[in-house]
């Protein structure tokens, strides 16, 4: 163990419990914004046996080697590389190299706005190009599961969600919304102080009070409230675009990453037979897609980025299970090098929410679910990456509809 004091930062630098795989060694820097507010980040060393601790504030030091100690020990405990299963891979035609630094160039070219804090503006092209995503799942969707474009709200309630079992499983990544308190005198406060305030001023803590709703973090959830009661003697299917909300604290990153973005989801319920077929003609619908925007793209079995805690026995669950089979299409990192981004995923989930909100199938039974989620904005990335700015590179039928 050693302590280096650098310019910036105070550095602390502990050998890992044991040594892991670059996968969890992914996790662990990516989830380390979680661990402590004195905390920046964790950098795993390259032959992955020890990690160094970036401190915001020196005085700080055991309280956060304690922390990272306990989130070590939970975090080596997952076993990764379980061998990865891939169910089909795509090669684009346009041979061109793929397009460096996407989101800088769209902001340049006015097509993107990036506000800093996780959500973006787009028009033009981009716009055109989300839409085009979108519409083109949702036909495939509407064509082979009869799935009837829907509507959902962006908030749902902590009851909602903790039928979910998201607190469970990803209590880091929830937004709770604050109201000032119904009280004239907190409401006069709260308005007299930003009236000759140069920024803006936030309701004193005991001024706002939380009442349960929260910004919808997975796109299906509001869908499964809906189901309540209903009895489904084959199947039903049912598609919509939902906006998204995940926490991700310092892990914002342009279009790669973002705190608000949009989802066209596709839901199953009924049997399992229904279930597992509609999952089954789903991959080779992905796989249109992404002939038609002719990207490089690869659809495989993975698991959720759960918290720490539980993070071990989920991943093993979903891995030994296959529930979870994910839409990968390469881009490029900050590095320069390439890198397989998370465009989506496809989805099994027994009989949970079938039990949580009481629906059948034909026999009475918990109603089995699936989903199916595309990462809207991750695909307009990856679109423009492989294909880059000059028009002649990309396919005629999406040329023809974003650059027109
Ligand atoms: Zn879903």
């Amino acid at each position: 163990m050693s302590e280096v004091l650098s310019d910036a930062t105070w550095e602390i630098e502990l050998p890992l419990p044991r040594q892991v795989d670059a996968e969890t060694a992914g996790d662990i820097e990516k989830e380390s914004v979680f661990v402590s507010p004195f905390l920046e980040r964790i950098r795993v060393s390259p032959d992955r046996t020890a990690a160094t601790l970036l401190l915001r504030d020196r005085r700080k030091g055991d309280e956060v080697r304690d922390k990272v100690e306990r989130y070590l020990q939970v975090m080596t405990r997952q076993i990764g590389d379980f061998g990865v299963k891939v169910f089909f891979e795509t090669e684009r035609r346009d041979r061109g190299a793929y397009e460096p630094e996407v989101n800088r160039q769209l902001v340049e070219r006015g097509w993107l706005h990036d506000f800093g804090k996780g959500q973006v503006a787009y028009g033009g092209p981009v716009l055109k190009l989300a839409r085009l995503i979108d519409r083109k799942a949702a036909e495939h969707y509407a064509a082979a599961f009869g799935a009837e474009d829907g509507h959902f709200p962006a908030m749902i309630d902590a009851e909602t969600l903790k039928k979910c079992g998201y607190f469970d499983s990803h209590p880091n990544a929830v937004t709770f919304l604050g109201n000032v308190v119904e009280d004239f005198d907190a409401i006069e406060a709260f308005r007299r102080a930003n009236s000759c305030s140069e920024g803006a001023l936030l309701p004193q803590h005991d001024h706002l009070h939380h009442d349960g709703m929260c910004l919808n973090p997975a796109a299906c959830f509001p869908c499964y409230p809906t189901l309540s009661g209903k009895r489904f003697e084959t199947g039903a299917a049912y598609s919509w675009l939902g906006r998204v909300f995940r926490y991700e604290s310092r892990n914002i990153d342009g279009l790669d990453r973002l705190y608000e973005f949009n989802v066209r989801e596709l839901v199953f319920v009924g049997g399992d037979d229904y279930v597992r077929d509609c999952r089954q003609r789903s991959l080779p619908i992905v796989e249109q897609l992404a002939r038609f925007f002719d990207l490089d793209c690869r659809v495989q079995t993975a698991t959720d980025p759960f918290f720490a805690t539980v993070s071990a026995a989920k991943k093993f669950w979903q891995q030994s299970q296959e529930v979870k089979n994910e839409i990968k299409i390469p881009v490029l990192g900050a590095d320069g090098g390439t890198k397989l981004l998370a465009c989506g995923s496809i989805n099994l989930h027994g009989n949970f929410f079938g039990q949580r909100f009481g629906f059948q199938d034909a026999a009475g039974q918990p109603g089995q679910t699936g989903c199916v989620g595309l990462g809207i904005e991750r695909w307009v990335l990856a679109a423009f990456t492989q294909h880059g700015f000059d028009p002649a590179r990309w396919p005629e039928a999406v040329r023809a509809e974003i650059f027109a």
